[in-house]
Order: C-alpha cells, then sequence, then structure tokens
C-alpha cells in the first residue's frame, strides 16, 4: 500500500496549509492563530466532537469510525510551535513576525495531521475512534505535559498514540524507528555555591567561592566517567558560571552554576541526580563552604513500547517501503510525556537534504507531505480495520 491517491489530491491544500502555518509562527502556549485554524478545519471535516483549551492551547478533534464495536482508540499527536529564530531562508512564506521561525517543522506536522485527519473523517473506513491531539509548546514549554495533566487520555479514552517528526538530512519517504528509549530526558540543574567573599589580597580571611565551583565543575565530569556503567549514557554539561563579583579584586561571596543533565534510561536520570547532589554538597563542605542543588526534572526519557514501534514500522515498510532502526537522540522530545501515560510509538521521517532543525535557514519539506499523512492514516486504517 503505498502514499494513498487522496494525499495526492489534498497536497497542494495541505501545502497551503502549512505555508500559511509557517508565515505566521507562534511560541510556546501563545498559539492562539494556529490553535484557531486547527479548530475550525476540525469542525469544517465533520469531526464529531472537537475540544479546545486542552494544556492550555491545545486542541482535541474525534473522529469516529463507521463502527466503533471494536471499542479501540488511537491519539495521533502533532505539534504546533515555533522557535524565537529570526528566519534566514528568503522564502516567499517566510515569517511575517520578526525573531520568531518555524524552524524544527511543526508547521509541517501540524498540516499532515490535519490532512490526516480530514481524509479519516470523510472515508472513515475503521472500526474504532480516532483522536488528533494538536499541542502547543513542545520547544520547552511541555505543552505535552500540560495536556495530559488536564485528563485527556482519560477523556477521550487514548489507549495508544502515536507521533512523527521529519528528519533533515534523510531522504524524503524514509521513516526512522526504534524501540525503548530513543530521545533523552531533559534536566535542568542550578547549583548555588556560597562561601565568604573578601579582599583578593587576603584570601585566607576568605572562603573562596571560584575555587570551590571550579572543583565542582570538574568533578561533575566524574560522574559520566567514573559512576556511569560504560555501556550506557549520559551528558553533564555546565553551562554557565557567574559569580557575584564583577571586580578584579574581589572574592565573590557566591557563584551560580547552570547546566543540564541528558540520559536515555530513568535509572541512570536518579543515579546522576544523586551523584550531582553529593558531589556538589560534599565538594563545597570540603572548602568549607554550601552548595544547594535545584535539579528540575523538565522532560522524562522519551521511550517507544515495543509492541507499537513493530506495528509503526510495518506501517512505514507499507506506505513507503523503506524503514530502518534510528541511532538514538540526545535531544529531548515533549512526546516523552504522552507515551508515559499511554503505549505507542515515535518515527522520524525524512525531509531531504538542507539545513538542520533549530537553523535559521531549515525549512519543512513539503514533498514529505503524503507519505506523512499516509503513514497516519494507515497507523489508524491498519490497527483498527474495518469490519
Ligand atoms: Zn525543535
Ligand atoms: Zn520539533
Amino acid at each position: 500500500m503505498p502514499v494513498k491517491n487522496r494525499f495526492a489530491e489534498l497536497h497542494d491544500t495541505i501545502t497551503e496549509w502549512r505555508r500559511d502555518m509557517h508565515a505566521n509562527p507562534e511560541l510556546l502556549f501563545d498559539t492562539h492563530r494556529t490553535s484557531a485554524m486547527v479548530e475550525e478545519k476540525l469542525k469544517a471535516f465533520g469531526c464529531d466532537e472537537v475540544v479546545t483549551g486542552i494544556g492550555r492551547t491545545g486542541v482535541v478533534g474525534v473522529i469516529k469510525g463507521k463502527s466503533t464495536a471494536s471499542g479501540k482508540v488511537i491519539g495521533l499527536r502533532a505539534d504546533m510551535d515555533a522557535l524565537p529564530i529570526e528566519e534566514q531562508t528568503g522564502l516567499d512564506y517566510a515569517s511575517t513576525v520578526p525573531g520568531k521561525m518555524h524552524a524544527c517543522g511543526h508547521d509541517g506536522h501540524t498540516a499532515m495531521l490535519l490532512g490526516a485527519a480530514q481524509y479519516l473523517a470523510e472515508t472513515r473506513n475503521f472500526d474504532g475512534t480516532v483522536v488528533v491531539i494538536f499541542q502547543p509548546a513542545e520547544e520547552g514549554g511541555g505543552g505535552g505535559r500540560e495536556m495530559v495533566d488536564d485528563g485527556m487520555m482519560d477523556r477521550f479514552n487514548v489507549q495508544e498514540v502515536y507521533g512523527l517528526h521529519n528528519w533533515p538530512g534523510a531522504p524524503v519517504g524514509k521513516f526512522a524507528i526504534r524501540s525503548g528509549p530513543f530521545f533523552a530526558s531533559a534536566d535542568l540543574v542550578e547549583i548555588e555555591v556560597e562561601g565568604k567573599g573578601g579582599h583578593a589580597a587576603k584570601p585566607h580571611e576568605t572562603i573562596d567561592t571560584t575555587v570551590m565551583a571550579s572543583h565542582i565543575v570538574i568533578a561533575l565530569q566524574t560522574i559520566a566517567s567514573r559512576n556511569l556503567d560504560p555501556v550506557e549514557n549520559a551528558v553533564i554539561s555546565v553551562t554557565s558560571f557567574e559569580t557575584s563579583s564583577k571586580a578584579f579584586n574581589v572574592i565573590p561571596q557566591k557563584v551560580t552554576l547552570k547546566g543540564t543533565v541528558r540520559t536515555l534510561n530513568p535509572a541512570v536520570q536518579d543515579m546522576v541526580e544523586k551523584r550531582l547532589k553529593e558531589i556538589a554538597e560534599g565538594t563545597a563542605a570540603v572548602f568549607g563552604g554550601v552548595a544547594r542543588v535545584t535539579y528540575k526534572r523538565n522532560y522524562p526519557v522519551m521511550i517507544n513500547s515495543d509492541e507499537q514501534t513493530a506495528f509503526a514500522a510495518e506501517v512505514a515498510k507499507s506506505v513507503t517501503g523503506d524503514c530502518e532502526e534510528a541511532d538514538l537522540v540526545m535531544g529531548s522530545e515533549d512526546f516523552a510525556f504522552m507515551l508515559n501515560a499511554r503505549p505507542g510509538a515515535y518515527i522520524l521521517m525524512g525531509n531531504g537534504p538542507g539545513a538542520s532543525v533549530h537553523h535559521p535557514e531549515y525549512n519543512f519539506n513539503d514533498d514529505a507531505i503524503p507519505a506523512g499523512c499516509s503513514w497516519w492514516s494507515e497507523i489508524v486504517e491498519q490497527r483498527m480495520p474495518a469490519a
């Protein structure tokens, strides 16, 4: 079953939706224009139910099959938000909003899921219910978490959930997926180091916070090299080192360190958090100071379920004949919150050559639309075949 004919027919229309979103990017939860457009289209397609305001600006549409006797309910999710980047593509439909840009292709994801929703609402050639999920704030805001916390999964009785992301560098029509941990967790760390400030010429009268904090930065690198099982992965990056002194001759009272932790396994994440606190507090104590660690778990590890991953790969092969095992990704993805709530799978889809995501010259490839729409609709029709 190759790319569906209906999506060849709808290709120009879906491309227009995508380019309209591209010209009008919105950040985080401020996806008001995009959410209103999604709502209007879902209603026009004849969805059985369209609900707004889930996870603030999230939108959900419900499409029932010709029969719902199977009792199955599948969720399909797209993200709607853009990035705070100044676009440099020179496209005739480039961003009209200074400093904002669809540089991750969420315009393409939303347009493709709308296309799949239109087709599914027209044909209803399945036995069960589809819940199309349009989430805001994927780029760091935790929109997926907010929709789940709003009770979305229970409210719509979602049993499985599927998501997709475009992948620059891979050819159009190529899919890639892996079972188990796929995208890393992303945690935020802040360490406030406090000693005793004073004159730089009289260090013996101070408790030097810069020396203390420097030892902490170096010692934190031993978590990955000495505490972590070498077959596991973790990244611990200190990205900011700020002292409370701007002078040449003042030993600062305080130093604030900031950084991020990435892991691919919840047990590793637990270990890193524990060791990070022990090392920071213990090192500060050695020098007579104090370290206060704030460890914020932002996005969890995104874990694909085995059975749904195998199924999603089969569907991808049935659409384009091309699906391989994906590499691990140390970036994060807030679809992880939905996969923590329900079994499901997240797949990557080739975007062709060109700039990578989050680059000012990136653009979603409209040629990929029929494959993405076909994959989503086939997930539904193959998982819940019409009687
Ligand atoms: Zn992104
Ligand atoms: Zn993205």
